[in-house]
């Protein structure tokens, strides 16, 4: 039945930056669909924790500084000592820096885009040898933007990091796929989290970004539930290498 091709049970996911925002409801929505949640966070997992094992899942806490490329290794195997395997990436960790691009400092280039290209680079890179480990095939999820299509303005790092999310996505894809490795992204449109309050509390820019979204609003984390999870699941085993826009529709404006 085509509903048990949704079902994750007794399926693993790591998943980066889950104590708060889209990491947050994309770890609920898995641990929904029946998976066990390791969370890797800087600052722990606040409430993340508590709400999936409510849903009687259990959670497992990394702490790690995803800045920086060297904790990767250690990651991966707390990770698999933790519950044994792991079958889901999701690289959702990500920061941005506002700025004029004539301004804009090399601290703010540097800072974003190792967190938000690198590191998802090599983490994704240690968890598919684990998966060729495995033998069974694996799940990579990217979280890329609506600046992999589009320029922005004010956000030079995280456009650059952004698009480099979406080529590199495609070029997982392609070499892993031979393993049974799917690597896919979902591509947010303008979300309510930590990450927009700037340009939510800014009447004018609030107002500009709501009236071209054709839904009307601005995404909610658990909008992020249902994509994630049927990129996980092995309902979408022939979609590869495909950035998925969740965004009310803004890129069909
Ligand atoms: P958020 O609420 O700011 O959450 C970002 C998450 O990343 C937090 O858990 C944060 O942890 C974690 N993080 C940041 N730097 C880290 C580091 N050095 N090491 C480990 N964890 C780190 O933002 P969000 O909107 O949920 O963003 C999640 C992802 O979606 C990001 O990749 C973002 O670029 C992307 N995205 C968001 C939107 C949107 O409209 N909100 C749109 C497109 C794409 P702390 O709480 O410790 O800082």
């Amino acid at each position: 039945m085509i509903l048990n091709a949704f079902n994750l049970e007794g399926k693993v996911a790591l998943i980066t930056g889950c104590n708060t925002g889209l990491g947050q409801g994309m770890a609920l929505g898995l641990a929904q669909a029946g998976c066990d949640i390791i969370g890797v966070n800087r600052s722990g997992p606040d409430d993340t924790q508590a709400q999936v094992e409510a849903l009687g899942r259990r959670f497992y806490s990394i702490d790690a500084d995803l800045t920086d490329t060297g904790c990767v290794t250690r990651v991966v195997e707390e990770a698999v000592q933790a519950f044994g395997r792991l079958d889901i990436l999701v690289n959702n960790a990500g920061i941005i820096r506002r700025a004029d691009a004539i301004e804009f400092s090399e601290q703010d280039w540097d800072d974003v885009m190792n967190i938000n290209s690198k590191t998802v680079f090599f983490l994704s890179q240690a968890v598919a040898r684990q998966f060729i480990h495995q033998g069974q095939g694996g799940k990579i999820i990217n979280i890329a933007s609506m600046l992999s299509f589009q320029g922005g303005i004010r956000v030079p790092s995280y456009t650059a990091s952004k698009s480099a999310v979406m080529g590199l996505t495609r070029l997982m894809a392609n070499e892993w796929a031979k393993h049974n490795i799917n690597v896919n992204a979902i591509a947010p449109g303008y979300m309510a989290t930590n990450n927009t309050e700037q340009l939510r509390s800014d009447e004018e820019r609030n107002q500009e970004i709501l009236g071209r979204i054709p839904a009307g609003r601005w995404g909610k984390p658990d909008d992020m539930s249902g994509p994630v999870v049927f990129l996980a699941s092995s309902a979408a085993d022939y979609v590869n290498g495909y950035t998925l826009a969740v965004d009310g529709g803004w890129l069909a404006r």
